[in-house]
């Protein structure tokens, strides 16, 4: 079957870029799944669908049909990368990705991302309920503070504006609303490889996971 890497992990601990930088060494395809709840939070808000309306907001899900170009999101042929990564639509995604109903209503879009010659899956529960059939799972950690700050450069350089104690806290509420949902909640997948990156280069990420493929 087509092989898929799974790279799990909480937010802002590096997985975007260090599973983006893998694709692009194995010529496969990516999955970032977090896009796809922060997609539905973009248009529910725009549609002013209350965050805790469980069947509008699975509709909602159901309904996207977006589309991914050279690292672009689009949405009905309009491009939303830039309005996903503001933080209250982070937030937002955090919030609706706890109902079960969002998280149904998003899965067939993301195993059809499994294609030749095969897929960097991206997000929370990529090893644990998507592809469970993974040849190789990661699990990306980083401490809070290498976290925060990573969070404010990608924030800064993106124009946003940004206080790295407002971000701490966001990211320790997100954590934990992910880690105690019950669904899908964020652990690490039954015989992912744990890779700490708070003080690894993202060379030297892409290279530890590369080489567990390689095994
Ligand atoms: O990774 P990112 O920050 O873009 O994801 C946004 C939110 O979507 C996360 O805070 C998380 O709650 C949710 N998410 C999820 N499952 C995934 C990917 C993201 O629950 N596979």
């Amino acid at each position: 079957s087509i092989p898929v890497i799974t790279i799990d992990g909480p937010t802002a601990s590096g997985k975007g870029t260090v599973a983006q930088r893998v694709a692009e060494a194995l010529h496969f395809h990516y999955l970032d799944s977090g896009a796809l709840y922060r997609l539905t939070a973009l248009s529910a808000l725009r549609a002013r669908v209350a965050l805790d309306d469980e069947p509008a907001l699975a509709q909602t899900a159901a309904g996207m049909r977006p589309s991914f170009r050279d690292g672009n999101v689009l949405l009905d042929d309009v491009d939303v990368s830039t309005d996903i990564r503001a933080e209250e639509v982070g937030n937002a995604a955090s919030k609706i990705a706890a109902l079960p109903a969002v998280r149904r209503a998003l899965v067939d879009l993301q195993l059809r991302f499994r294609q030749a010659p095969g897929l960097i899956a991206d997000g929370r529960d990529m090893g644990t309920v998507i592809f469970p059939d993974a040849c190789l799972k990661v699990f990306l950690t980083a401490s809070a503070e290498a976290r925060a700050e990573r969070r404010y450069k990608q924030l800064i350089d993106k124009g946003f504006s940004a206080n790295i104690n407002d971000l701490l806290k966001d990211l320790n509420e997100r954590d934990a609303r992910d880690a105690n949902r019950a669904v899908a909640p964020l652990r690490p997948a039954e015989g992912a490889y744990l890779l700490d990156t708070s003080n690894l280069t993202v060379n030297q990420a892409v290279e530890q996971v590369l080489g567990w493929y390689a095994a």
